[in-house]
């Protein structure tokens, strides 16, 4: 009988994993992802203002249907694992409460049923976990709607600060920016001007023409623009001071 308690004890609490307490170079923050996705200026916008090598970093979207939106399609190839959270939803692919890891290539939508349902509707996070290591890529790709071959693949290093192959200029970044360009946003933005174009919506192999793919539902040129100028502002009023002798 003693044998077979002692063949079911315990490990010790010593034997257990601990997060490690904060470092202090990233103040501990906390945000509702339903207050922050109200006033968003783009799909996936990182929730929190860390995206460097290590960090974990998640990213909001909220879709919603009705007469006349239009999602599109497109795929998404990362390196690095996605983990996406759904805090709410109807008539959507993706239910309330559910998480879902993503294939390393997947396509992306609105996710609804039926975009056309005003009633349809998503909230949901996508996180990643920023590499520690050289080699981290994104690629953003559009298919041909009538043939279904590649008419876009648009990839892009998205190393982060930390990341051996991080490099502050990329996405027309400059030394003093106080808040970084995120990869992703960039990479979007130009991946829709590409696949607007005339060559880009023309198809190599069967010479269909597709319909543009409708930025307004993503907002990414938007989101790099206001960074870039939420940048030059606070370069100016450094300016200003300087000027003021301040
Ligand atoms: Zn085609």
């Amino acid at each position: 009988m003693t044998e077979v308690v002692e063949a079911v004890r315990i490990p010790e609490l010593s034997a257990t994993r601990r997060i490690s307490g904060p470092t202090g170079t990233k103040e501990p923050l906390k945000v509702s992802v339903y207050e922050r996705m109200a006033k968003a200026a783009a799909q996936l916008m990182p929730l929190f203002p860390y995206d460097d090598a290590g960090s974990v970093v998640p990213c909001g979207a909220v879709m919603w249907g009705g007469p006349d939106k239009s999602h599109g399609h497109f795929f998404h190839a990362n390196t690095v694992s996605e983990v996406a959270v759904t805090y709410g939803s109807n008539e959507a692919m993706l239910d309330s409460g559910s998480i879902m890891a993503t294939q390393k290539y997947h396509g992306v939508n609105s996710f609804l049923r039926d975009e056309k349902n005003p009633e349809a509707f998503v909230l949901v996070t996508v996180t990643q976990v920023q590499s520690t290591e050289a080699g981290q890529e994104e690629a953003m790709v559009a298919k041909c709607q009538k043939c279904k071959k590649e008419i876009v693949r648009h990839a892009y290093s998205a190393a982060a600060e930390g990341a051996p192959d991080f490099d502050p200029t990329q996405f027309g970044g400059k030394e003093d920016d106080v808040v970084r360009q995120f990869s992703t946003m960039v990479g979007s933005a130009e991946f829709a001007v590409i696949r607007n174009s005339e060559e880009g919506r023309t198809c190599k192999n069967c010479g269909h023409v597709n319909p543009p793919h409708n930025i307004e539902a993503w907002r990414w040129a938007n989101m790099v623009g206001q960074t870039r100028v939420a940048n030059d502002a606070h370069r100016a009023l450094r300016a200003a001071a300087k000027e003021a002798n301040l």
